[in-house]
């Protein structure tokens, strides 16, 4: 099947599925506050313990330790700010609403493929008993820009020998790699539904069953007392959906990662000195960070955006974020290298022709950037500036 453009962004959003938009528009149409008492109040109250049970059944929790949030941002901010004071331990490679909502947190560090560091975590538990410190351990499940999927479950059994409280992003493993709170050890864990093909602005942070926590938003009773506000039903209706549909595709990831491994392949031998961050580790099977040597991430954006491919320039989650990626810089990766990455996220409806036109647009992209370095000495450098 050939497409007008290739949408190859999907850890920054996936489309939205079209069961979702029918269920979201379906309740925007419907009036009612779940908090009131007549009919439709309860249908909206229904619709939102419907979607509770399916997003705690996507990470096997019981539904009444989900509270639904506006996003992931929010309930990694929750589920630092919720624990009362504690000490943080947040590995180098968290999403920016982990590292911003914890800026006194001890970072641990991240190998050269970006998996965290036990050693450096073992120290830091240590260290914080002999001052009899209680700590809470953040560490992604799989991360955003490079797909490398972190030993959560060893983090989890570490930080818990100490007493540690454990919270996971799972963000991006969600629909993508099977996940059960309680084989993974962890007692908070975030979810966000635009990237598994839900509505923006809705996510959840899931409690394991021996923790409670203090709301951010206060003002109301919903949501348990965890989280104040009049839901936003028809998200978290969208929200629901999509997490029934997502926990049916996991089975998908082997197709997709043929095709990411295939790009892979074809890319490096357009250009043999290309690197692919996180190779050597265990990733995600839709992601694929990957430079070329002397063109900046952002020329190769833009010239994807003008072939009708879409891509991001490291993370891009957040709007105008430019600047070397906090997680190629972890992994040791020179500034002047990351500069030049770009990430690929497939999903469930890319097809082998949007790689084919990938590599084509790539293999131009590479060729002209050469033909121009080869003319003069200081073309190189102009290059990288372009960006
Ligand atoms: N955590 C990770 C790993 C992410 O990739 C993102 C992406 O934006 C977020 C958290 C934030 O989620 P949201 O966009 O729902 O606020």
């Amino acid at each position: 099947m050939t497409r007008a453009v290739a949408y190859l962004d999907y850890n920054a959003g996936a489309p939205i599925r079209p069961a979702v938009a029918e269920a979201v528009a379906a309740h925007l149409r419907r009036p009612g506050n779940p908090s009131s008492v007549h009919a439709f109040g309860r249908a909206a109250r229904r619709a939102i313990e419907d979607a509770r049970e399916a997003v705690a059944a996507l990470v096997g929790a019981a539904p009444e330790r989900v509270v639904f949030t506006s996003g992931g941002t929010e309930a990694n901010n929750l589920a630092l700010s919720g624990m009362g004071r504690r000490a943080f331990l947040v590995s180098a490679v968290e999403h920016d609403s982990v590292l911003r909502a914890a800026p006194e947190a001890r970072i641990l560090s991240v190998d050269s493929e970006g998996r965290v560091a036990l050693d450096a975590l073992d120290a830091a538990l240590d260290e914080l008993d002999e001052v009899g410190s209680p700590a809470l351990v953040s560490v992604m499940l799989a991360n955003n820009e490079t797909g490398v999927i972190q030993p959560v479950a060893e983090v989890a059994a570490r930080a818990r020998a100490h007493g540690a409280l454990v919270h996971c992003d799972a963000v991006q493993g969600a629909g993508r790699i099977e996940i059960d709170m309680a084989a993974l050890g962890v007692d908070l864990l975030t979810l966000s539904a635009h990237k598994i093909g839900g509505p923006q602005g809705v996510g959840a942070l899931v409690l394991g069953p021996d923790v409670e926590i203090a709301p951010l938003i206060v003002g109301g009773g919903q949501e348990r007392g965890r989280r104040a506000g009049t839901e936003n039903v028809a998200a978290i209706a969208g929200f629901g959906v999509a997490a029934r549909e997502a926990a049916a595709e996991i089975a998908a990831q082997p197709r997709i990662q043929a095709l990411r491994d295939d790009l892979e392949r074809r890319l490096k031998e357009i250009a043999p000195e290309a690197a692919v961050f996180g190779a050597g580790a265990p990733r995600l099977a839709n992601t694929s960070c990957i430079a070329m040597p002397g063109v900046s991430s952002e020329t190769q954006v833009m010239a994807l955006d003008l072939e009708g491919i879409a891509v991001s320039a490291g993370a891009a989650c957040s709007s105008g974020k430019v600047g070397p990626s906090h997680v190629l810089r972890a992994m040791g990766v020179a500034p002047e290298r990351a500069r030049t990455a770009i990430r690929v996220s497939l999903g469930v409806e890319t097809c082998a022709d949007e790689i084919d036109r990938l590599v084509a647009a790539w293999r131009a992209l590479y060729h002209r950037a050469r033909g121009k370095a080869s003319q003069t000495d200081a073309e190189p450098v102009r290059l990288r500036r372009l960006g």
